[in-house]
């Protein structure tokens, strides 16, 4: 089971496409329950993952540090902005299992969504990746100035992650920041074809790009289907707000329907993916995208669909990789075991 903590609904910076601290309505900027209490409720699951999620949890590094030394986890989990990450010792950076940094790119991009950051954020990671042996995730938004192909190879090239993962700035984007999706959704699915044949070309020389979305894909496809949703929210992953709730998806804390219950008396429901998903070709591997976007046709129909063409592009561009992969399999150039990704749930979504 994942828990995902909200340690604080405060972040110190203000992204375009995201806007920052959470409101109050949707809930209390600080934590308002008794530690001890969260502590208790972690503890009593068997092989609990805990993943620290704001706002910007480092904001709250005195309650990381706290969680980190009460609560038997398998896995520790971060996704931060990077900035802050100075303020945690070695020894409590070297016991995360995964840590997301948010990064968008290329310098130009980055910069442009998030406040000027890249500099800052890039030497911050490459202070850690000195010491961490971990995961380390390029988490990256990709918007109206995203080049796909150009963005993630640029991260790949940095090489101070491991992985590179995406979203797609879509269905709760800020206003004003798309100016022609249906655009660029073409300019988008040529680069997801391009960085496919890099992918394959680099497959074929015995090396795995580590491409969480194309490996996410690839997994469910050679291996054992994606659960509906990917990101397990409403099934295997719940979130903890600061005022105690659990909730399905953390992002969305203030819907009812998110509701499960609380960390004084347990997870009372689990949330389902709903129609037209489960009748959908694509559903095994696709799993519904997302819990929020399966529910809450936030762009209406047509933003629904523009979506799922995008997922099927994908999903069509790594039926390609899993016909090369198993014939290099078949020749002994590469172990197929490598495309096995991820081996838990590090909070990566699969589907972009
Ligand atoms: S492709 Fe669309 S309809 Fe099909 S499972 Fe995914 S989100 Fe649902
Ligand atoms: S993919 Fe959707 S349901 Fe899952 S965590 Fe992200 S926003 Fe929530």
């Amino acid at each position: 089971m994942l828990f995902i903590v909200m340690l604080t609904g405060r972040c110190n910076l203000k992204c375009l496409y995201c806007g920052g601290t959470i409101e109050k309505s949707v809930m209390p900027h600080d934590v308002t329950y008794n530690p001890g209490d969260l502590f208790d409720f972690l503890n009593s699951f068997r092989n609990v993952s805990v993943a620290f999620y704001g706002g910007e949890p480092l904001l709250r590094d005195d309650l990381i540090r706290e969680i980190m030394d009460s609560v038997r986890a398998k896995h520790f989990i971060i996704q931060t902005n990077g900035l802050l990450l100075n303020r945690l010792e070695k020894e409590y950076i070297r016991r995360f299992s995964t840590i997301l940094v948010s990064v968008d790119g290329v310098r130009e991009v980055t910069d442009y969504y998030r406040n000027g950051t890249y500099n800052a954020t890039i030497e911050s990671v490459r202070k850690i990746s000195e010491f961490f042996d971990g995961e380390l995730i390029a988490r990256m938004t990709a918007s109206q100035k995203t080049d796909i192909y150009r963005d993630v190879m640029h991260i790949l090239k940095l090489d101070i992650f491991t992985h590179v993962h995406w979203q797609i700035d879509a269905v709760w984007s800020n206003q004003g920041v798309w100016r022609d999706f249906d655009g660029w959704m073409l300019d988008y699915s040529s680069g997801v074809s391009r960085l496919t044949d890099r992918f394959i070309y680099e497959l074929k020389n015995g090396k795995v790009l580590r491409i969480v979305p194309f490996l996410g894909v690839l997994k469910a496809m050679l291996f054992e289907s994606n659960s509906p949703p990917p990101c397990e929210s409403g099934r295997e992953s719940f979130a903890v707000t600061t005022d105690g709730r659990i909730v399905a998806c953390p992002v969305v804390a203030d819907l009812e329907w998110n509701w499960c219950g609380d960390i004084w008396n347990g997870i009372s429901r689990k949330v389902e993916i709903i129609d037209p998903c489960p009748s959908c070709r694509y559903f095994r591997i696709c799993g519904g995208r997302c819990l929020v976007s399966n529910r809450e046709w936030f762009w209406g129909e047509k933003g629904f669909r523009d979506l799922c063409s995008l997922t099927a592009h994908l999903i069509e561009s790594m039926k390609r990789v899993k016909k090369v992969a198993l014939e290099l399999h078949d020749q002994g150039m590469i172990d197929i075991r490598e495309l096995y990704y991820p081996r838990f749930n590090n909070t990566t979504e699969i589907i972009p």
